[in-house]
């Protein structure tokens, strides 16, 4: 049997690809990173501590991020950031579960329903995190995306951008094949996952087949563990 390959993505400092992991043991020795941190410590600007967080799709390994995340930052920043790059369909709530504590998307508890070992998510990085920590994060309570945080190192220097986190590496597009012909595809058909529960992958020829009258034409596919899921569309681009 042939072994499945994994997925490989581009460091943004020095453009050689890895996997998952390699990336995650790349990042702390790239000649061109560390050159690019020497050179912004050298810049004016206070010192911060900044999290190495590799991000991965629980049920689907293939889709990760490695992320640098200012300390300061909050979980909300963090949520934020997962949602625009993966995540965001109908603005359903979230949480971060971390040491036995869940941290949800709503700060409105008026209702009463909240549990106690609830809290929002207006918390900094490192209150609650620490080098060799692993969290997990859920997005949609109902057809959930659940996501893997790992903390994998924690350095004190210059952050290397004013926002609160840097996309370091990402996993490049999967390949996918057109249910009808094979091709690369380049459209995803929501009614022919949805409702014919078929792959709905198609290529630009076929897409064209596809317009339908509940979930109109395909769109177009999406780097994001998602796809597919509650009308997920993307456009699974960084915010920043
Ligand atoms: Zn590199
Ligand atoms: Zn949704
Ligand atoms: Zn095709
Ligand atoms: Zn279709």
């Amino acid at each position: 049997m042939e072994r499945k390959r994994r997925s490989r993505g581009a460091c943004i400092f020095c453009d050689l690809t890895y996997t998952r992991v390699g990336m995650q043991r790349h990042l702390a020795a790239c000649p061109q990173r560390q050159t690019r941190l020497a050179q912004v410590d050298q810049q004016t600007g206070s010192v911060c501590l900044l999290f190495h967080l590799a991000v991965h799709a629980v049920s689907w390994p293939d889709y990760w991020l490695q992320l640098e995340a200012r300390g300061d930052a909050e979980l909300a920043d963090l949520d934020f950031y997962l949602r625009a790059i993966w995540l965001e369909c109908c603005e359903h709530l979230s949480e971060f579960s971390i040491g036995g504590m869940c941290f949800t998307s709503t700060s409105d508890y008026a209702s009463g329903w909240k549990r106690d070992a609830e809290k929002g998510m207006n918390v900094q990085l490192q209150s609650v995190l620490s080098p060799g920590d692993t969290i997990r994060y859920r997005y949609d309570f109902g057809s959930t995306t659940e996501l893997a945080i790992a903390v994998v190192d924690g350095r004190r220097g210059k952050p290397l951008s004013k926002n609160p986190i840097v996309l370091m590496a990402r996993n490049a597009p999967l390949p996918a094949e057109c249910m009808a012909c094979g091709a690369p595809a380049t459209f995803f058909c929501s009614e022919c996952r949805i409702e014919e529960n078929l792959s709905g992958l198609v290529c630009d020829i076929h897409a064209r087949e596809h317009y339908h009258n509940d979930y109109g034409s395909p769109d177009p596919l999406v780097s994001s563990p998602r796809v597919g899921i509650c009308g997920y569309t993307g456009p699974a681009e960084p915010p920043y």
